[in-house]
C-alpha cells in the first residue's frame, strides 16, 4: 500500500488533498514554501505528530528547557528539515484536541531564525521552543495557517446549513 493511502488511513480521513503526501520523501529535498512550528504552550504532548512526520523531524524539547514541564516537554519542529507537507498541522487538528501547529512562510521563518533555509536538511540541530513567536502570545502565530482539512469541513458544514433557495 501507498505510504499516501496508509498515512489517510490511519488518520481516518479521506480529504486531505492539498498535504504533499510524499511516498518516498527520506528528507528534505527542496526549499519548502512553510515550514511549520508548535506552539508549544498547546502541545500536550500527546505524541501523535512526530509518528507521522514523513520525514521525522518532530522531537521533544530536552528536558527542563520549559519550566514546570520538567520530563514532559512539548515537541517542536527542526525546521531545516520541515518538507512543508502540513501533516502534523492535520494531525494534531483532527486527532488531538490541541490544534497546536501552524505553517509558517519560509521568508519568514528566515527572518526569525535567522538563517537561510536551504534545498537539503544539513547537520542535526535540536529543535527550540521558539515561545516568543509561534505561541499564541508570540508575534507570528496569527499569521499562521492552520488545518486546511478542517477549514474544508467547516465550509462544507456552513454550505449544508445555508437555506436553500
Ligand atoms: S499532535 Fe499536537 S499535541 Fe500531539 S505532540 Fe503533536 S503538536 Fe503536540
Ligand atoms: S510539515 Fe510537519 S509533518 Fe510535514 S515535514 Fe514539516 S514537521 Fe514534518
Amino acid at each position: 500500500m501507498a505510504n499516501t493511502e496508509r498515512l489517510k488511513q490511519r488518520l481516518k480521513e479521506d480529504r486531505i488533498p492539498e498535504a504533499v503526501w510524499p511516498d518516498e520523501w527520506g528528507e528534505k529535498k527542496k526549499r519548502p514554501r512553510e515550514i511549520a512550528f508548535m506552539d508549544v504552550n498547546l502541545c500536550f504532548p500527546c505524541g501523535k505528530c512526530p509518528e507521522f512526520c514523513p520525514v521525522g523531524c518532530i522531537e521533544p524539547l530536552a528536558p527542563g528547557t520549559l519550566p514546570g514541564r520538567g520530563d514532559n516537554q512539548p515537541v517542536q519542529v527542526r525546521y531545516q528539515e520541515c518538507i512543508g507537507c502540513y501533516i502534523c498541522v492535520e494531525v494534531c487538528a483532527l486527532l488531538t484536541d490541541y490544534d497546536a501547529v501552524r505553517m509558517y512562510d519560509t521568508d519568514l521563518v528566515e527572518e526569525v531564525v535567522g538563517e537561510k533555509i536551504g534545498d537539503s536538511p544539513g547537520p542535526y540541530k535540536p529543535p527550540e521552543p521558539f515561545e516568543e513567536y509561534f505561541s499564541e502570545d508570540g508575534a507570528h502565530r496569527h499569521v499562521g495557517k492552520g488545518s486546511r482539512a478542517l477549514e474544508k469541513m467547516n465550509r462544507e458544514q456552513l454550505e449544508q446549513m445555508r437555506p436553500k433557495a
